[in-house]
C-alpha cells in the first residue's frame, strides 16, 4: 500500500518558514512583500483558487489585493492595469488567474507582466532562463510544486529512473518535464495524440499527471512500487473533487501517491508564495535580505 504524500504538510513547513521571513519585516517596520492577483469574471473555480491564494498571504502575513473585473474588460484597459502595477513599486508578484475569456489575448496579456514581478513563472523570459537553469527566474508554481514533493520523500537526484508526465500544457506539463530533466530523469511526455499511453505509465518508475479527467489512470497503468503524482482537479456531480488518478485503486500498487485534494494544490500555493518572496528580496534595495 502506498505512502500518502500530503502536499497539505509540505507545504505548511515551506509557509510557516516564510511567515518567519514576513513577520521579521513587520517587527523591523519594513516594507512587506506583495502580491497582486487578477482576476476577470466570475467562474467559480477562479473565484475560489484566488480566495484560496488571498487566505494563503494573510496566513504568512504577506499584502495582497485581488483587482476584480467584469468579463468585458477590453484587451488594452487589462495591458494598461498590468502596466500599472509594474511600475508599482510596492508590488513584488503579479498574477493573471487564468483561463481568461475568449476575446482576451492570453500571451499578450501574460507577456505584459514584468518579467521581475512575474511569480506564476509563465513569461517567455522566465521559461527560457528556467530551461538554460539559470537561478534568476520564477519556476511554474505547479511543477516547482511538485519538485518539491518528490524532494521530501528523498527524491532529489533522479539519475536512473524513468518519469513519464501525462499532459503538455504550458503551465504543467511541459515546465514539469523539464524539471524533472533536470534532476536527471529519463522524460517521456503523453498527450491526447498519444497512442497507448498505458504502454509509457506501465514502465515508469515516477509517472506525473496533469489531464483534467476524473479518474484518468487506472491501477492496471501504473508499474509497482512507482510513485505517482496526481495534479488534475477535477469536480465531480456530488461537489466532490477528485484527480487524474484513480486514488483508491492505484494507491494499492504505488510506493507513494499525492492526494486530490491536500496533494499538489497546497504546493502550487505555497510556491506562489515563495515566488513572491523571491521576488521581494531581488527588488529590495535595502541590502538585508539579498
Ligand atoms: P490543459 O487542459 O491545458 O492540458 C491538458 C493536457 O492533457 C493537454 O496536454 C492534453 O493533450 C492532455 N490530454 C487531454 N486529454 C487527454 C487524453 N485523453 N489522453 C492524454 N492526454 C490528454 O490542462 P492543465 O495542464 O492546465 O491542467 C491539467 C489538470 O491539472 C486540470 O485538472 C487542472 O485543473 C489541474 N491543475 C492543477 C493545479 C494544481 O495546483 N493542483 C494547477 C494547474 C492545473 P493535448 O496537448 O494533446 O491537447
Amino acid at each position: 500500500m502506498a505512502t500518502v504524500i500530503y502536499g497539505s504538510e509540505v507545504s505548511a513547513s515551506i509557509k510557516s518558514e516564510l511567515k518567519k521571513h514576513v513577520e521579521q519585516l513587520h517587527n523591523m517596520k519594513k516594507r512587506i512583500p506583495k502580491l497582486v492577483v487578477i482576476l476577470i469574471g466570475n467562474h467559480p473555480a477562479s473565484m475560489s483558487y484566488v480566495k484560496g491564494k488571498q487566505k494563503a498571504c494573510e496566513q504568512i502575513g504577506m499584502l495582497q489585493e485581488v483587482l476584480h473585473f467584469n468579463e468585458t474588460i477590453t484587451q488594452n484597459q487589462l495591458i494598461k492595469q498590468i502596466e500599472v502595477l509594474n511600475n508599482d513599486h510596492t508590488v513584488d508578484g503579479i498574477l493573471v488567474q487564468l483561463p481568461l475569456p475568449k476575446h482576451l489575448n492570453e500571451q499578450q496579456v501574460l507577456q505584459t507582466i514584468s518579467y521581475k514581478k512575474d511569480v506564476d513563472g509563465f513569461h517567455p523570459y522566465n521559461i527560457g532562463k528556467a530551461v538554460l537553469q539559470e537561478k534568476d527566474t520564477f519556476l511554474s508554481c505547479t511543477p516547482k510544486g511538485v519538485m518539491r514533493l518528490l524532494e521530501s520523500i528523498g527524491y532529489d537526484d533522479l539519475s536512473g529512473l524513468h518519469a513519464v508526465v501525462v499532459g503538455r500544457s504550458n503551465i504543467v506539463g511541459k515546465p514539469m518535464a523539464q524539471l524533472l530533466l533536470q534532476k536527471n530523469a529519463t522524460i517521456t511526455v503523453c498527450h491526447s495524440k498519444t497512442k497507448d499511453i498505458s504502454m509509457y505509465t506501465k514502465h515508469a518508475d515516477i509517472v506525473v499527471v496533469a489531464v483534467g479527467k476524473a479518474k484518468f489512470i487506472k491501477k492496471e497503468w501504473i508499474k509497482k512500487g512507482a510513485i505517482v503524482i496526481d495534479v488534475g482537479i477535477n469536480r465531480l456531480e456530488d461537489d466532490t473533487l477528485c484527480g487524474d488518478v484513480d486514488f483508491e485503486e492505484v494507491k494499492q500498487i504505488a510506493s507513494y501517491i499525492t492526494p486530490v485534494p491536500k496533494g499538489v494544490g497546497p504546493m502550487t500555493i505555497a510556491m506562489l508564495l515563495e515566488n513572491t518572496w523571491e521576488s521581494y528580496k531581488r527588488t529590495n534595495e535595502e541590502g538585508e535580505f539579498k
